[in-house]
C-alpha cells in the first residue's frame, strides 16, 4: 500500500454491469484493496428503479447513505427505506439487495473487504418488481 491521494478526477464512473443489476446503476471506486489491506470502497448511484441483484458478501458489507432515498432488503425480512445519513450493517453470506426508491434516487457508499480468493461479492439472481415494489417496513 503506497501512500497517494487519488484525485476525484482520477477515478473512473462505470455503468454497473446489467448482469448483476437492475436499471441505470454507476459505480466509481472511491479505493479498492491494495495489500496488507483488503477493504474496497465504491460510491454506488442508483437512479429511480435501480438496484443490485440478490447478492452476499463473504465478510459483510456496511452502506452509508450520501443522498437520496432508497430501499434495502434482507431475505426474509421486510423492505426497509434507507435515507441519506443512514449507515447499514450488512452481516457475512447474508442475502440481500440494496438500491433506489421507485420514485427516488440514492447515492451510497459501499465498503465491504475481500475475501481469500479476492472476491466482494457473490451475485445472485435479479430482485423481482414484486419484492422490489413492496411498502417498505
Ligand atoms: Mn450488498
Amino acid at each position: 500500500m503506497e501512500p497517494k491521494i487519488i484525485r476525484a478526477g482520477d477515478r473512473q464512473t462505470k455503468i454497473a454491469p446489467a448482469h448483476n443489476f437492475v436499471g441505470q446503476v454507476l459505480h466509481e471506486s472511491v479505493f479498492a484493496e491494495e495489500a496488507p489491506s483488503r477493504l474496497r470502497v465504491s460510491r454506488v448511484t442508483f437512479t429511480p428503479g435501480g438496484r443490485t441483484n440478490w447478492h452476499t458478501h463473504a465478510v459483510g458489507q456496511i452502506l452509508y447513505v450520501l443522498s437520496g432515498s432508497g430501499r434495502y432488503q434482507l431475505e426474509g425480512q421486510p423492505v426497509e427505506e434507507i435515507n441519506a445519513g443512514d449507515t447499514v450493517v450488512i452481516p457475512p453470506n447474508a442475502r440481500h439487495w440494496h438500491g433506489a426508491a421507485p420514485d427516488s434516487m440514492m447515492c451510497h457508499l459501499a465498503l465491504s473487504e475481500a475475501d481469500d480468493q479476492g472476491n466482494g461479492a457473490t451475485w445472485l439472481e435479479p430482485v423481482d418488481d414484486k419484492d422490489f415494489m413492496q411498502e417498505p417496513a
